[in-house]
């Protein structure tokens, strides 16, 4: 029998979930290997007989909480699926600022008519077994990860600095051009994307398991920075976890 998956989102924009339908047009040999019962922005099937679950954006408001958790409860694998599932990402840009004032800021007069909250990941709210990085996600990787899971294998997602892939494409160092980078401690797996088209990396991906501090604050002091610019970096996809308390 195929494995029964499923795809959800919460507050997003659903960007992840494109590229999956994207990713899926051209490796039609995965929709031989799994069932999918449930996927809104596919299929109008409602199924909820699903053993893994791809749930797409971070947790919003209060009431997300209960439907997270009774997916959380049907699947036996339940993957974050993107930065916002993974890390928080821009959702949790509103939670530098008041949450009266974002609200005011993007409802007007109508804000007490819309519940919010500090947004934040998945795991914030329940385990989560996987995930899947990136905003949005890669769709190689997708297929990758999914065909490792199915085999039981491990999932083949990186967890090494960035700054090892900038290198292997001999890019010269955003640092040395007076630019800024996060990839000293983001996790690798986009190929380096941003810093080789002379962007530096904002961490879409979220910092890798054990990431080198020092050599970050090494780098840093030697182009005249502080640890303040990097938080300063860190606003667009890393806001969650630098006002988490
Ligand atoms: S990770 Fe990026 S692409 Fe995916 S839902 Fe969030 S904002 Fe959209
Ligand atoms: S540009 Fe960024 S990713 Fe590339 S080597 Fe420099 S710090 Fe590392
Ligand atoms: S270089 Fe950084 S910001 Fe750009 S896609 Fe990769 S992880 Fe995301």
């Amino acid at each position: 029998m195929k494995p029964k998956v499923a795809f959800f989102d919460f507050t997003s924009c659903e960007g992840c979930q494109l590229t999956v339908v994207d990713s899926l047009q051209t490796h039609l040999d995965l929709l031989d290997a799994v069932e999918i019962v449930q996927f809104r922005e596919a299929i109008s099937e409602r199924g909820e007989d699903y053993a893994i679950a791809f749930v797409e954006a971070p947790i919003s408001r209060e009431s997300d909480e209960e439907r997270l958790k009774k997916i959380r409860a049907q699947a036996s694998v339940l993957v974050a699926l993107g930065a916002c599932a993974h890390i928080g990402g821009v959702n949790a840009i509103k939670n530098l600022a008041p949450l009266d004032d974002v609200r005011k800021y993007v409802y007007g007069d109508k804000a007490q008519w819309y519940a919010t909250y500090a947004a934040r990941p998945l795991s914030a709210v329940v385990q989560v077994d996987a995930f899947i990085p990136g905003c949005p996600i890669d769709r190689e990787e997708f297929i990758r990860v999914v065909k490792a899971a199915l085999m039981g294998k491990k999932l083949p997602i990186p967890d090494y600095p960035m700054c090892v892939e900038c290198k292997l494409k001999e890019n010269v160092c955003l640092f040395h051009k007076g630019g800024f980078c996060l990839g000293p401690v983001t996790r690798a797996g986009c190929g380096a994307i941003c810093p080789t088209y002379s962007d530096g990396c904002e961490g879409c991906r979220g910092a890798v398991s054990n990431p080198n501090v020092n050599s970050m604050k090494d780098v840093l002091a030697e182009h005249g920075l502080t640890p303040d610019d990097v938080l300063a970096r860190m606003t667009m996809f890393g806001a969650y976890e630098m006002t988490k308390v």
